[in-house]
């Protein structure tokens, strides 16, 4: 890593989907944005050039909590490494498909509380991954 700003001017996954540049840049700082609308005042996942609640072009990158709920998760124990597919629903309404991260594979359950960790992609674009909350 280098202190050099990400950019993702030639991240060809933020070229298909421009849309989502604005959350990869922050992301690469560690914070967690959702897009929120400004006429019917809703977050929605995943990020669109249209409001999927009301149709509202008017969207805006708004800071999240970074704290969530696990609604359903995975285990894949015979992946390597193993991994917990998950949804998480965030304080903010929103639902992310995410992995859960930071404790064994057997230690989650729904309804825990859980806290945005950013764990870097194969790619390099900062994932928000979701762990125990921790302090
Ligand atoms: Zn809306």
């Amino acid at each position: 890593m280098t202190d050099e700003k990400k950019t993702f001017e030639h991240d060809p996954f933020v070229a298909a989907f421009p849309e989502t540049r604005a959350f990869w840049e922050a992301a690469a700082d560690g914070r967690l944005m959702l897009p929120v609308c400004e006429d019917c005042g809703r977050a929605h996942w995943y990020p669109r050039a249209l409001c999927p609640l009301c149709g509202s072009e008017k969207l805006r990158w708004t800071p999240a909590s970074g704290r969530g709920t696990v609604h359903a998760f995975s285990p894949a124990r015979r992946a390597e490494p193993q991994y917990v597919l998950a949804y998480v629903t965030l304080d903010e309404g929103p639902t992310l498909m995410t992995n859960l991260v930071g404790a064994p594979i057997d230690a989650w359950s729904i309804g825990q509380v859980v806290q945005v960790r950013f764990q870097p992609s194969t790619e390099g674009r900062m994932m928000p991954f979701f762990g125990p909350v921790t302090g």
